[in-house]
């Protein structure tokens, strides 16, 4: 499987440029990806950030103390597969005994997964099933795309294309970036372009991958979204630069970027799920709100007089979490009668208090879309151009714009684990196993 997967995203000429790469990112011992981990944790150590390795299991069954090392100085580990396989591909028994098999690997070596990210970007609703099932907090293998920022000729526009298909890539301009309750699972989006993508498909030159990386930090935060970077570890020389230039930048924003690992981001957006934001009717023209939440929890106000702090365009932070407030028009979002249920349930997630009516003027914001033609971006708009009043719990803590993730996974270690992994996934699939 990982062989058709490979002809058919990268092309023979592709996979061969690739083998003759990788001898020089993987050594006969650990020494070579450890000068690049270690170059890793000092980019992101110096600006006080900590990242997310998701780690193959039977890699850190090979080097259990070398990886250790990273998750005692604050690098998260998470599960990716038992071998290097595609989760797409297996069905929910085959998944249960793989993913429980690659956990009890990292409860041996003393490390505790709370997430799990599928190699290649790839699973299915069986997937979700078994992690929900093992008791993870989070997922993280949905891969969202972002336009290319500079100018591509047409074969490095088909390399892109033939990434997005193979990712089943979302489109960032249509939906939410943001992490998503899925009965109790976190699922965590991944932007793309990633670093195979800037290598190996579009080949751009190091002030090209930055340009890239750091529009899609500004598309972010304009739209208080949520920056998944995926940099594997063994392209850490080619893309130091790029990370680190994008960190400096996430680092300097007013408001803040919430800058975590995927575990943190996971714990807060459950947290957040637990916020209660009333709205009541107190008299004519008059309401009283109250937030009832962890304490880190944004409370963003739109038109309404009350303690705040200015953030960005027409919202400010609340400085109160119980007020009664005059407003001309209720400080919720209206939603017409034909809007369908699948909008609610998104403005929910959205901290959007929210009822159905149609006197469209009597909210401070009003969403009227069909079932055939809605977008998660186009509701956002018509919510983020209304006047307002309006009250949300904003998706982020502490008065943060947006969210960052820096993750990479950790396929392979050595040559030999590189070498090893489709024997092994192989061996895996044909029900032999593998330990
Ligand atoms: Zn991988």
């Amino acid at each position: 499987m990982s062989l058709v997967m490979s002809l058919r995203s990268r092309g023979g000429s592709g996979s061969a440029a690739r083998a003759g790469k990788v001898l020089t990112r993987f050594g006969a011992t650990a020494g070579a990806m450890v000068r690049r981990l270690d170059r890793y944790d000092a980019i992101t150590s110096e600006l006080g950030i900590r990242p997310t390795w998701p780690t193959t299991a039977s890699v850190l069954a090979r080097h259990p103390d070398l990886l250790r090392r990273y998750a005692e100085q604050g690098v998260e580990l998470a599960l990716h597969g038992l071998v290097h396989g595609d989760h797409g591909g297996l069905d929910e028994a085959q998944q249960r005994e793989a993913i429980a098999r690659a956990a009890d690997i990292f409860d041996r070596s003393g490390l505790q997964a709370t997430g799990f990210r599928g190699p290649y970007l790839r699973y299915n609703a069986a997937t979700l099933n078994v992690l929900r099932e093992l008791g993870l907090r989070y997922h993280s293998s949905q891969a969202v795309v972002y336009p290319l920022c500079g100018e591509a000729d047409g074969a490095r526009q088909t390399a892109y294309a033939l990434a997005l298909e193979l990712y089943s890539a979302r489109d960032a301009r249509r939906i939410a970036v943001t992490p998503r309750l899925r009965s109790g699972l976190v699922d965590i989006p991944v932007s793309i372009p990633d670093d195979e993508i800037l290598i190996e498909r579009l080949r751009l030159d190091e002030a090209a991958q930055t340009a890239q990386w750091l529009s899609v930090l500004e598309e972010t935060y304009r739209r208080g979204d949520l920056f998944t970077v995926q940099l594997h570890p063994e392209r850490i020389t080619e893309l130091a630069a790029a990370l680190q230039a994008t960190l400096v930048a996430a680092r300097k924003r007013r408001p803040a970027v919430f800058i975590a690992t995927l575990d943190e981001i996971a714990s807060w957006w459950q947290r957040r799920s637990r916020a209660t934001l009333r709205v009541l009717r107190t008299g004519e023209g008059r309401y009283r709100v109250r937030l009832d939440a962890d304490p880190e929890t944004t409370l963003l106000v739109r038109g309404l007089n009350v303690p705040r702090t200015a953030w960005s365009g027409q919202d400010a932070t609340a400085d109160v979490r119980d007020f009664e407030a005059d407003a001309p028009r209720v400080p919720i979002v209206g939603v017409s009668r034909r809007t369908p249920s699948e909008v609610l349930r998104f403005l929910d997630e959205e901290g959007l208090p929210h009822e159905v009516s149609d006197a469209s003027a009597s909210y401070g914001a009003y969403v009227d879309v069909s079932a055939e033609d809605w977008t998660e971006a186009s509701v956002l708009d018509a919510v983020d151009r209304a006047p307002g009043p309006l009250v949300r719990v904003w998706r982020w803590p502490h008065g943060a714009r947006s969210a960052l993730a820096v993750t990479g996974d950790i396929d392979a270690l050595t040559l030999f684990d590189f070498a090893i992994r489709s024997w092994e996934t192989r061996s895996y699939a044909s029900g032999r196993g593998h330990e």
